[in-house]
C-alpha cells in the first residue's frame, strides 16, 4: 500500500468510520471524495469513479444537480427550519405528503417524515405497538422479519435487521423481533427444489412460525421487495403471493420498506408494485430526495390514524416526533427531485436501461469466480465463488468481496461489497454508454480478482 496522504492520515485521525473493518483501515487509509458530476465522483487525488453504487443506493439524480442546488438555496433561504410537533406546519412538509398520498401503491392517509430510514423503520415498529394498544390488542406486538433483511442500524431497526455484523457484539436482536427464512433460492433452495417447492415451503416454514410463537402476539411484518444490502436478493415469483394470504390469515400487517426500492430503482415507482406486494404502510428514504438531504418517510392508512386519533381522545398527545423529521431542507428537495423524476421519465429511462443491466449481469454471470448475477431493474448482485459447479464460497479468511472491490476502484468504478457479494446500483440517471462502461470496469475487476485468487 501507499503511504498515506495528508487528508487520509486525518480522516484517520479524527473519523470513526461506519460498516469498516477498523482494524485494516490503517494500512489503506479512506478513499475521500471531494466532489462528483453526474455519475461521476472525483478523490482528492484527482482519480475518477463512476459511482456503480448511486453511494449509498440513494442517489438517484447523480451529483451536481443544479435544479436541486436551486431549490436547496431557495429553501434555505426563506425557512431554513421549522418543525411540525404539536400542530405546526410547513408548506414543503405538505407539499411532498400530498405528493406521496398521490404516487403511493396503496391507499395513504397520512405521511409521518424522519431523518432516515432506520428512523422510519424504528417509527414504523412504535406504531404498530402503539395501533394494537389503540385497537384493544395489547399482546400483539412481535414483528417478523428476514434473515439477511435490511432495515436499519437503531436498536429496533438493528434487530429487524437479519445480519450478523448488525447483531454481533452489539447485544441484538432484541425480543419482540423474530425472523423468517431468507427467499434467496440460488443459496438456500434445496437440491431438486423447484423455486415453486421452495416458496411453498418458506410459506410453509412462516406459518409453522405464527404458530410457534402465537399468532395473538404478533403485529406485523416488515420486508423489502428485493433485499439490497443483504446481497441483492430478488424473491422468487410468487414468493409475496404465497406469504400474504397467511399473514392476512392472521391478522399480521405488510409493512414495505421501499427505502431502496423506492422512486423508480426497479423499473415501477415501487418495488412492491414489481414484486406483487400490497402492503398496509411503506417506509422510504434514499432516493425520496435523491440524497440531496436526509428524509425519511412512513405512509399509513386511514384505520390506522383513527385508531391514532380515537386513542389520543383518551391518553392525550402522540407522543412521538424527530426535531429533523419533515426538515424544510429535505422537504423541499423531495418535492423537488421527484418533480425532476417526472420530468425525465425516469420509469421510462430505467425501463430502457433494463435490457441492458441484464445483458451485462448475464453475461457477468458466466465468469469463472461468479457463482450467481441477479438483478432486478437497475440493481444487481454479483456473488463470488471459489467453485462455480458446487457453489463453495471462497475462504471467509480472504475477504475476496472486499479485494473485487477495492480492484474495481482501481480500474474507476465503486461497488459495494456485501461479504462476496458485489453490489451495483447506479444512479438512475445513467446513459446505457456509462452503463456498459460501468460494466466494463466490474469485468476487468472481476479478471483482476480471479488472477490474484489463483496466486
Ligand atoms: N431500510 C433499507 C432497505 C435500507 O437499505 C436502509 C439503509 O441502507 C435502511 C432501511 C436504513 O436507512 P438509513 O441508513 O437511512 O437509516
Amino acid at each position: 500500500n501507499p503511504p498515506l496522504t495528508n487528508v487520509q492520515a486525518r480522516d484517520l485521525d479524527a473519523i470513526l468510520h461506519p460498516y469498516t473493518p477498523l482494524h485494516t483501515l490503517p494500512q489503506t487509509g479512506a478513499t475521500v471524495i471531494d466532489h462528483g458530476k453526474g455519475v461521476y465522483v472525483y478523490d482528492t487525488q484527482g482519480n475518477e469513479y463512476i459511482e456503480g453504487m448511486s453511494g449509498l443506493w440513494c442517489a438517484g439524480l447523480g451529483f451536481g444537480n443544479e435544479e436541486m442546488v436551486e431549490a436547496a438555496t431557495q429553501q434555505m433561504r426563506s425557512l431554513p427550519y421549522y418543525h411540525l410537533f404539536g400542530g405546526m406546519g410547513i408548506e414543503p412538509a405538505i407539499e411532498l405528503a400530498e405528493k406521496l398520498k398521490e404516487l403511493a401503491p396503496v391507499p395513504i392517509s397520512k405521511v409521518f417524515f424522519t431523518s432516515s430510514g432506520s428512523e422510519a423503520n424504528d417509527t414504523q415498529v412504535k406504531l404498530a405497538w402503539y395501533y394494537n394498544n389503540a385497537r384493544g390488542k395489547p399482546e400483539k406486538k412481535k414483528i417478523i422479519s428476514r434473515i439477511k433483511a435490511y432495515h436499519g442500524v437503531t436498536i429496533m431497526s438493528a434487530s429487524l435487521t437479519g445480519l450478523p455484523y448488525n447483531h454481533k457484539g452489539f447485544d441484538l436482536p432484541i425480543d419482540r423481533v423474530v425472523h423468517t427464512e431468507c427467499p434467496h433460492y440460488y443459496r438456500f433452495g434445496q437440491d431438486g427444489e423447484s423455486e415453486a417447492d421452495f416458496v411453498t415451503r418458506l410459506a410453509t416454514s412462516l406459518r409453522e412460525l405464527i404458530e410457534r410463537e402465537g399468532p395473538d402476539t404478533i403485529a406485523a411484518m416488515i420486508a423489502e421487495p428485493v433485499m439490497g444490502a443483504g446481497g441483492v436478493i430478488v424473491p422468487p415469483k410468487g414468493y409475496f403471493e404465497a406469504i400474504q394470504p397467511i399473514l392476512d390469515e392472521y391478522d399480521i400487517y405488510l409493512i414495505d420498506d421501499e427505502v431502496i426500492n423506492g422512486f423508480g430503482r426497479t423499473g415501477n415507482w415501487w418495488g412492491s408494485e414489481t414484486l406483487g406486494m400490497t402492503p398496509k404502510t411503506i417506509s422510504a428514504a434514499k432516493q425520496l430526495t435523491s440524497a440531496y438531504a436526509p428524509l425519511g418517510a412512513v405512509m399509513l392508512p386511514e384505520d390506522i390514524y383513527q385508531a391514532f386519533v380515537d386513542h389520543s381522545r383518551q391518553i392525550g398527545t402522540f407522543g412521538h416526533g424527530f426535531t429533523y423529521g419533515g426538515h424544510p431542507l429535505g422537504c423541499a428537495l423531495g418535492v423537488k427531485a421527484i418533480e425532476i423524476y417526472q420530468k425525465l421519465d425516469i420509469l421510462s429511462h430505467v425501463r430502457s436501461l433494463i435490457p441492458v443491466f441484464e445483458a451485462r449481469m448475464k453475461k457477468i454471470a458466466d465468469h469463472p469466480i461468479v457463482g450467481e448475477a441477479r438483478y432486478c431493474g437497475l440493481m444487481g448482485g454479483v456473488e463470488l465463488v471459489a467453485d462455480k459447479a458446487t457453489k463453495q464460497p471462497f475462504d471467509a479468511s480472504v475477504g475476496i468481496g472486499p479485494k473485487a472491490a477495492t480492484l474495481a476502484r482501481q480500474n474507476g468504478a465503486i461497488f459495494r461489497a456485501i461479504g462476496d457479494t458485489l453490489a451495483v446500483c447506479p444512479p438512475m440517471i445513467i446513459t446505457a454508454e456509462e452503463l456498459n462502461a460501468l460494466f466494463d470496469r466490474m469485468e476487468k475487476a472481476l479478471d483482476d480478482t480471479e488472477f490474484l485468487a489463483k496466486k
